[in-house]
């Protein structure tokens, strides 16, 4: 198949930590009809990557129930576990641009200090910056020193800015445990897929703007982002693995992608219910509205 540049393409990237639950469906099915709505390529890409919380056949169930909801995925399911190669290529360009040290900080050290938290969480003041440490085993931190302010305007939430040096700081890309950071293979693997659209929860909002950075650092095609609203439970937590969202159920597909779509403001009549899940996606793909989408958070 030949694609051409212009041609929308969206994915959606699920971590293999256990089944998908009701807001990772949500998510689904908005990157799906937004691609889709579009004439698009829809990809799936099994984020493998952290491999000790690889649950076992996680992965496997994760494909068997977005066929059981009626999702169509095109081309083959990408794997960062299959990516190493790719990962290790990027740092090793960051490291020839001076842009890389060891770090041999342990979180339990860093966590005993008086630190500063940033949206993204504690940044690092920076330790290990100058040392020159070159222990192959220690962990690998990009010096965002050189960096200034990244923004980017969501196509659902707006404009966002972050000033990389001073509210995100040097952030680990490969662990100590020889693990890739998400924040390096989710823009490597986001540009060698050519994907252009991304559509995402919103508790990536803020990433996004470190993400558009490394991907500038690496000199690669920047996407579009349209985050949605997070999915919370009754007291109010997003709905994770973490917070013990029950996962969702092929035998349950009409009823809930018909109260995702309900939930990301498209116009969905009741009768929908009694279509097959396909045809309820066939459907929202034809009217979807991303601006319907609720603006909360
Ligand atoms: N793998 C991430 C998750 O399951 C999604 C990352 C992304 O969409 O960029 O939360
Ligand atoms: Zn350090």
């Amino acid at each position: 198949m030949t694609v051409s540049s212009t041609e929308v393409t969206g994915r959606f990237a699920p971590t293999p930590s256990g089944p998908l639950h009701f807001g990772s469906l949500v998510t689904a099915v908005a990157s799906y009809c937004q691609a889709k709505s579009q004439n698009g390529r829809w990809l799936l890409r099994i984020e493998d990557l952290d491999t000790p919380r690889v649950v076992k056949d996680s992965a496997d169930n994760i494909l068997r129930t977005l066929e059981g909801f009626g999702f169509n995925w095109d081309g083959q399911v990408v794997y960062q576990s299959q990516r190493f190669e790719a990962y290790e290529e990027a740092l090793q360009q960051l490291q020839s641009d001076g842009l890389l040290y060891r770090c041999q900080c342990s979180r339990k050290s860093l966590m005993s200090q008086d630190l500063q938290y940033g949206p993204l969480g504690m940044i690092y003041p920076g330790h290990c910056r100058g040392l020159h440490l070159n222990n192959k085993n220690l962990s690998l931190r990009l010096d965002t020193e050189p960096a200034k302010t990244q923004r980017f305007n969501d196509i659902h939430y707006g404009p966002y800015t972050l000033n990389i040096s001073t509210d995100v700081g040097d952030i680990v890309l490969k662990r100590i445990d020889g693990v890739y950071a998400y924040h390096l293979a989710v823009v490597l693997d986001d540009a060698w897929q050519g994907v252009n659209q991304i559509v995402r929860g919103a508790d990536l909002l803020e990433v996004t703007c470190l993400h558009l950075y490394i991907n500038r650092l690496l000199k690669l095609e920047a996407a579009q982002y349209l985050h949605i609203p997070l999915i919370k439970n009754s007291e109010g937590k997003k709905l994770s693995k973490q917070t013990g969202a029950p996962p969702i159920s092929i035998e349950r597909a009409r009823e809930q992608l018909v109260q995702s779509l309900k939930l990301l403001g498209q116009p969905i009549t009741d009768d929908l219910i009694s279509a097959r899940p396909e045809q309820i996606l066939e459907y929202a793909c034809r009217h979807w509205q991303a601006a319907a989408i609720p603006k909360i958070r």
